[in-house]
């Protein structure tokens, strides 16, 4: 399955796409991910994504879809593949499906987890993530506990870590370019047939079975998302009639196609009339 996640800083793409990991057997890819392995490492990319990532700004389109395209064209992507935090503005969107195209592996899903503004920042303020191993905790609301209290990589307990970039200031500026650049992905998708929308708010085991059910339903109900219909409705059915330059009602036109089929008659029916009201 091919799936990108999209949504907020905090909307919870990194902690459920880890678990659609291990359900689904298929890699994820996140570019923020893949964009502080190369600021860790002091690759040359690394070095150039960093002062945008500090400021919460986006990193330059052609850095982020090189390391994409790279990583894309591995064995394990074949399969499927949980792009999280990829596309991130209608230009990487366009060039994800250009990619995907060329690949023959157009994508199958695109899920949109909702989270309300306040509670995105206080989500980030408690994220901290093991150094070692790489799992996403939050001490608010899922510290490390039981059995995932301690680190698959060392054995040891995690270290926890908070991201450079989950400071007050920085956090503002993501959450702007967010809604600025990103949010538009959710029409671009609509307008596919590819978007379902989940409410990524509540227990972490909540919304990784909301997730599941929306990767799983039926292809019909993501082209009649629920707030289509009546808009549509509204658009066909003006309140009021427009009226003619005689202050009458205009009669509503027909729909387009039947137009089209009666134009000839209808045409001829009317014009003995127009010449009457001359005289
Ligand atoms: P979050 O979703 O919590 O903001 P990420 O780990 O996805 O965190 O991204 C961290 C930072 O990495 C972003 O603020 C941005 O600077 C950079 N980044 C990640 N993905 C992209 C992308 N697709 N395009 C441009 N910049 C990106």
């Amino acid at each position: 399955m091919r799936i990108v996640l999209l949504g907020a800083p905090g909307s919870g793409k990194g902690t459920q796409s880890q678990r659609l990991v291990k359900r689904l057997a298929i890699p994820q890819i996140s570019t923020g991910d893949l964009l502080r392995a190369a600021v860790a490492r002091g690759s040359e990319l690394g070095r150039q994504a960093k002062q945008a990532m500090d400021n919460g700004r986006l990193v330059e389109d052609a850095l982020v879809l090189g390391m994409i395209r790279e990583r894309l064209g591995e064995p394990d992507a074949r399969n499927g593949f949980i792009l999280d935090g990829f596309p991130r503005n209608l230009a990487q969107a366009h060039e994800l499906d250009e990619l995907l195209r060329r690949l023959g592996q157009p994508l199958d899903v695109v899920v949109q987890l909702e989270v309300d503004y306040g509670e995105l920042v206080k989500r980030i303020a408690g994220r901290r993530t093991c150094a070692d191993c790489g799992r996403v905790f939050n001490l608010l609301t899922s510290p490390p506990a039981g059995a995932d209290a301690v680190c698959a990589t060392t054995g040891a307990p995690h270290r926890l870590m908070q991201r450079p970039d989950d400071n007050e200031a920085t956090v503002t500026e993501r959450l702007r370019v967010y809604d600025e650049k990103t949010r538009p992905l959710i029409d671009f998708y609509r307008s596919r047939g590819l978007l379902r929308v989940i409410n990524a708010e509540g227990e972490v085991d909540q919304v990784t079975e909301r997730l599941t059910r929306a990767l799983t339903a039926p292809a019909a109900r993501a082209l009649r998302p629920k707030r289509a219909r009546p808009a549509a409705r509204k658009k066909r059915k003006p309140l009021s009639r427009p009226k003619s330059k005689r202050g009458g009602v205009r009669p509503r036109r027909a729909p387009a196609r039947k137009r089209a089929k009666s134009a000839k008659p209808k045409r001829a029916r009317r014009a003995p009339v127009k010449r009457a009201r001359r005289r």
